[in-house]
């Protein structure tokens, strides 16, 4: 394994320009590098903070052989970009982590569903669908409900449709195009946590305290962390999401969620090899926080504490907060001096699209919540 040190003041890199590699970005100058982004958009996140960006695609070798001259370790904000294109710039010597296996296991839902079988990890009944004859099978075995994801490049709910009823799933099938697929067993769950790790170049790693995620519309709403499941499902869900990164032998930051039975069973959802929307809050509340562990485990430093030094609890801010112009920022800021707003920079408020989040520390995780979601229904002009 490469031990080499990149010591601050070098020149690194992020490839996306979206929220994570910005704060990625922020996270690396906290640390004294030089950070730069290869953005396939001159107008993103990232671009804003960055010391330098590359505009253009992560599969473009133009692209890449300029980020090879100008940084001397890369790591990624997201799964989808080209593992080949990490592999090519790995083969002229740039550092780059998490490595392109990781990155090409963890893009593929049937690769990835496959490795965590292969390594005895639980998850969700599944089948691949590649034809009508498997999908039909998938109904017949896993049974109904059921969710048919895409196999490749799904992110916030994107590219999956429930299945209620076999006569449904033809057309379900068809709205995603017949792409190849994961028929996926529907998970009766009570909860729904996870797990940010992160791995070092020396093989250390540290986990955080699984996170309580809610979701709306398929999209993370809020987190809470510590989750409030008890030591056994804590200690159990960090040696999990620890092991999982272990058997990829990743370098880099990785990230597990999980689906909690009611009868206390973890089942894995899905890797993101990356920072993740639920360890946001890690920014305010932890001894080090995720991204400066993405730029750590990256330069070969060792990695910092992943204790909480507060409970705390972050909120998604959406696109849909705009429908009714610009949010009330000063009035949620007045309402407690405790939240903390962090936007993202972006142009147009999209529904669903996330353009900022709040968080909140507080000694009890529900309260920092209440206390989040108070703040972001003053954003609307709501009492709460
Ligand atoms: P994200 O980018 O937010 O992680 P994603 O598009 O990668 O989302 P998943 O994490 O697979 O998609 O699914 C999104 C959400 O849909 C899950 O967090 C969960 O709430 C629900 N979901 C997904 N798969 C199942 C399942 N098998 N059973 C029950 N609910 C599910
Ligand atoms: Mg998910």
């Amino acid at each position: 394994m490469n031990m080499r040190v990149i010591e601050p003041k070098s020149s690194i890199a992020v490839i996306g320009g979206g929220q994570l590699g910005r704060m990625f970005i922020q996270a690396a100058h906290r640390l004294g590098y030089d950070a730069g982004t290869l953005s396939p958009t001159a107008d993103a996140p990232a671009t804003h903070v960055a010391s330098w960006v590359v505009v253009g695609p992560s599969d473009r070798q133009s692209s890449l052989a300029e980020i090879a001259r100008k940084a001397k370790a890369v790591s990624v904000e997201f799964e989808n970009v080209s593992a080949a294109g990490l592999r090519w710039l790995a083969r002229r010597g740039v550092v780059v982590r998490p490595g392109w296996r990781t990155l090409w296991i963890s893009q593929n839902r049937l690769r990835e569903k496959t490795f965590l079988a292969e390594h005895g990890v639980p998850t969700a009944p599944w089948r691949q669908v590649h034809n009508q004859a498997e999908l039909d099978l998938a109904v017949r075995e896993l049974g109904l409900p059921l969710i048919l994801k895409t196999a490749d490049s799904g992110y916030d709910g994107k590219g999956q449709v429930r299945i209620d009823a076999g006569n449904q799933a033809k057309a379900a099938w068809e709205s995603l195009q017949q792409a190849p697929c994961v028929a996926e067993g529907f998970v009766e769950f009570a909860a729904e946590i996870s797990v940010v790790t992160a791995r070092g170049a020396d093989g250390k790693s540290v986990a955080y305290p699984p996170a309580l995620n809610r979701h709306r519309n398929h999209i993370l709403d809020s987190t809470m962390m510590p989750a409030p499941v008890g030591p056994i499902v804590c200690q159990e869900a960090q040696q999990l999401a620890l092991g999982i990164a272990q058997s990829l032998e990743n370098v880099g930051v990785l990230t597990v969620e999980f689906f909690l039975t009611s009868s206390g069973d973890l089942i894995v959802n899905e890797l993101a090899p990356r920072p993740h929307n639920s360890g946001h809050l890690t920014i305010e509340s932890a001894v080090t926080d995720q991204f400066e562990q993405q730029v750590r485990a990256l330069c070969g430093l060792p990695l910092g504490g992943s204790t909480l030094v507060q409970p705390a609890a972050m909120v998604n801010l959406l696109g849909d907060l705009w429908s009714n112009g610009e949010p009330r920022w000063a009035d949620a800021l007045a309402l407690d001096p405790g939240v903390r707003l962090h936007l993202y920079g972006k142009q147009t408020a999209v529904p669903g699209r996330k353009m900022g989040h709040l968080t909140v520390l507080d000694p009890i995780a529900e309260t920092a919540l209440d206390r989040a979601t108070a703040a972001r229904a003053v954003l609307l002009g709501r009492k709460s």
